[in-house]
């Protein structure tokens, strides 16, 4: 059998044929080139209008690199015809293996796509013997392709993230669908301003924003605005997730002031190395974890008072009526004003400034578990910290979208992979 038949097999061109495949000699890895010629008679398409139009002249020949077989760098070698076009001058034709100038077939780009959803970019670059702009270029198509093609009716409920990107303090916004009947990244955005929710929204468009029902989001001011302002109709939610981080991000300076000021004054340093015992969940504690936090408990820390509080802060959720989780919250927040720890003071201020909108997740029946945007927001840091050699602002959105965005693909009628 000849590698013609197979090839004809998983990718036919109704107007073009393959031709003869040839070892390359010398090449520096093993590569195979396949001859493609235009079916005789057949007249080639223009690729402004996509219309048949007459022939002008023959450019010289070019390699189109195909998916890699049998160790083989594979390439497609043809020579463009260029066509006479009444509405677009002279122009080369279209090619189905190709779109635009790109150097690598339609096919090979969706199949470094594809790997580079399970592995990162370098490994795909590395396995496949191409570079890693060859990859994030392919990555690239996938999402451009796949976010002109994708869905986006029946958008009832979206979440609102935010992650810190590089070092420093540059975020990243990030909006979620968290539909329970699908759950995406639909919109990446640089920093965290008013402006770049308000991106958002235009993008989004005013029909869209107005069906929204459920918005879910931290406590940041900005967010707070735009979604008041945009998505007028929707019960806007402070979600879990997000005020038990403040909790934890409070509980983690204390307990670090606390520990130097122990250490100043020469006390034992019993802080030491119990920053996740006091982070964790207690349930999620190893038997020595729990051992040296029962010991901690005895002494009477400002660090261990905060976790204390951040614990009985926990049966927060578990009401079921809003009245009496609201009663809750004032005595929670009464109590932890008078405890004297100004980083727990602060989140108890801030959580009695939005007591209406903390209210709203026991008004929307709690149907949005914390679960969702903290399980995103941890894959979205993941790929992002990834080594994928991210030294764009542009590489980390392309990531996102296609580890995240459930994007679609073409139908083709072969799967390489
Ligand atoms: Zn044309």
């Amino acid at each position: 059998m000849q590698i013609k038949t197979i090839l004809n097999r998983i990718q036919k061109f109704k107007s073009f044929v393959y031709g003869a495949v040839r070892l390359v000699e010398g090449a520096p890895v093993p590569t195979l080139e396949v001859e493609i010629q235009p079916r005789s008679n057949s007249r080639p398409v223009c690729s402004g209008c996509g219309h048949k139009r007459p022939g002008y002249d023959r450019s010289p020949e070019r390699l189109f690199e195909f998916i890699p077989m049998w160790g083989h760098k594979v390439f497609f070698r043809y020579a463009p015809r260029r066509v006479d076009c009444p509405c677009c001058g002279v122009r080369v034709e279209q090619m189905p293996w190709v779109s635009g100038k790109h150097r690598l077939t339609e096919a090979y780009s969706w199949y470094l796509a594809g790997w580079a959803k399970r592995l990162s970019w370098k490994e795909v670059a590395e396995a496949f013997r191409t570079t890693w702009d060859h990859v994030f270029c392919s990555v690239e198509r996938a999402v451009i392709w796949g976010r002109e093609h994708q869905d986006l009716s029946g958008v009832e409920a979206i979440g609102v993230d935010e992650i810190a990107w590089q070092r420093g303090h540059r975020y990243l916004t990030l909006v979620y669908q968290i539909d329970s009947h699908c759950k995406r990244l639909l919109w990446v955005g640089e920093k965290r301003t008013v402006r770049t929710l308000l991106r958002f929204f235009r993008w989004f468009g005013k029909e869209q924003s107005q069906a929204l029902r459920f918005v879910c989001s931290d406590m940041w001011k900005p967010y707070l605005k735009v979604i008041a302002r945009k998505a007028g109709n929707a019960i806007h939610i402070l979600d879990r997730f997000h005020i038990m981080a403040h909790l934890s991000k409070a509980i983690d300076e204390v307990r670090a002031g606390e520990a130097k000021e122990l250490k100043q004054k020469g006390y034992e340093p019993i802080l030491t190395k119990t920053r996740w015992l006091l982070l964790k969940k207690p349930e999620n504690l190893t038997e020595t974890q729990d051992t040296k936090l029962s010991a901690l408990l005895q002494y009477n820390l400002k660090s261990i008072r905060s976790y204390l509080l951040k614990e009985e802060f926990q049966l927060f959720w578990s009401y079921a009526s809003p009245y009496w989780a609201g009663e809750f919250l004032d005595n929670w927040c009464t109590k932890t004003m008078r405890s004297k720890i100004e980083p727990m003071k602060k989140v108890a201020r801030m959580l009695r400034r939005h007591r209406p909108l903390l209210l709203n997740w026991f008004r929307a029946k709690k149907q949005f578990s914390s679960g969702i945007v903290e399980g995103f927001n941890t894959k979205a840091k993941l790929t992002t910290r990834k080594a994928y050699g991210f030294r764009t602002y542009r590489a980390a959105e392309i990531a996102l979208y296609h580890a995240l965005g459930a994007l679609p693909v073409p139908k083709t009628t072969h799967v390489f992979f």
